[in-house]
């Protein structure tokens, strides 16, 4: 495959950054797969195995800034080509960043320089606005275009009073019923899957993920789970993320497996996703309004007239909550990087002055 067919676009700042790295000798490489330090990489030459140098990995103390899925690598090849290491991390066009599992405080990249986002949520018992909302909020920090897939439409009565429902929350997002069994409303992802063009599954395990990657990859290539009907939660399979070129000429990368999605740093992605809510705010009587008992609040005004649901101020209210406490942890992280480094500096400033 060639760069273009691997997403490369030539005015990026990945292609900047990459100008004086190519004179150097390095080549160009997309992470294919991540698992536990070990990549993949698609290159012009084939796809490799991968590993960063110790000096990106020294000098990396953000687990945000090493490669993920989708990212751009410069390279050097070993072993006659069949071996690379990745010395460079190009700059992302856009990245879809969760809060990584498990307790501790760290951003984790589940997808980059991805076009579109494909947000995947089930019309069975899956449905479920406030979800809709959280993975707006951070489908809007990625960068990425955010498209919600409505699957299994074939097993939905209400199709049309859902999508009601939803013009009042997604405010200009494309929506689209489909079936990735029957088939039903597929065409359109034709406008998404267009040569060169990266796009991103995203969506809680259950949802349909496995099954419509297969039918855009033409083959049986994943396996897909049978979801116990009392809580549409499927069982996973198989847990890596990968990027997959489409016979389309398109790339997808998809994300089973991933259970939960917590929100990572996204100031920008709940004001975006609740603009109502702020409009509204920026009304209220006392500019630190907590939209609760307040004299003169406008968003409790819009409730008691029925223009907002109550919910959406709930769901608003613990997005922000949310991200709040993000803020502070990673405020606490920073601070604590920095003292690690400065420790390290001063050191190494000691030992230096001992040699001499
Ligand atoms: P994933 O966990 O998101 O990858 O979900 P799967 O693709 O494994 O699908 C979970 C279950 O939902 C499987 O039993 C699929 O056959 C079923 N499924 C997926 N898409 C549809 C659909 O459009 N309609 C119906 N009725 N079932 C679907
Ligand atoms: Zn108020």
């Amino acid at each position: 495959m060639n760069l273009e067919q691997l997403g490369w676009c030539n005015d990026t700042s990945a292609a900047a950054a990459f100008l004086p790295l190519a004179v150097e000798g390095f080549i160009l490489g997309r992470i294919s797969l991540e698992h536990r330090g070990a990549y993949r990489v698609l290159t012009e030459r084939g796809e490799l195995s991968a590993r960063v140098t110790g000096q990106f990995r020294h000098q990396t103390s953000d687990g945000l800034d090493f490669p993920a899925v989708g990212d751009w690598v410069a390279l050097q090849l070993h072993n006659q080509d069949t071996e690379a290491t990745i010395h460079h991390l190009l700059p992302r066009r856009s990245q879809f960043v969760r809060k990584a599992a498990g307790h501790q405080t760290e951003g984790q990249v589940v997808a980059a320089n991805v076009d579109t986002l494909l947000l995947m949520v089930g019309l069975d018992g899956d449905f479920n606005p406030r979800r809709i909302e959280r993975y707006l909020v951070m489908a809007w920090e990625s960068g990425a275009r955010p498209v919600l897939m409505l699957n299994k439409a074939d097993l939905c009565t209400d199709l049309d009073a859902k999508l009601t429902l939803l013009e009042t929350l997604i405010f200009g997002v494309p929506v689209h019923g489909i079936s990735a069994v029957s088939g039903q409303g597929l065409e359109v992802l034709g406008t998404y899957l267009q040569p060169g063009k990266t796009i991103a599954l995203i969506g809680s395990s259950g949802v349909g993920k496995s099954t419509l990657t297969n039918y855009l990859l033409g083959s049986q290539r994943q396996a897909t789970q049978t979801v116990r009907a009392d809580d549409s939660k499927g069982r996973h399979t198989t847990t890596h993320r990968h990027l997959l070129p489409l016979p389309s000429g398109a790339l997808l990368i998809d994300t089973p497996g991933m259970r939960e999605l917590q929100l990572w740093s996204t100031t920008e992605g709940v004001d975006n996703t609740f603009s109502d809510v702020e409009d509204l705010a920026s009304h209220c009587k006392f500019r630190d309004c907590h939209h609760q008992t307040e004299p003169g609040c406008a968003v409790q005004a819009a409730i008691s007239a029925g223009d907002l649901d109550p919910r959406r101020l709930q769901s608003y209210q613990k997005l922000q909550k949310e991200q709040q406490w993000l803020e502070q942890r990673q405020d606490q992280r920073a601070s604590l990087n920095t003292k690690r480094r400065w420790k390290q500096i001063s050191k190494s400033i000691r030992q230096h002055y001992k040699k001499q």
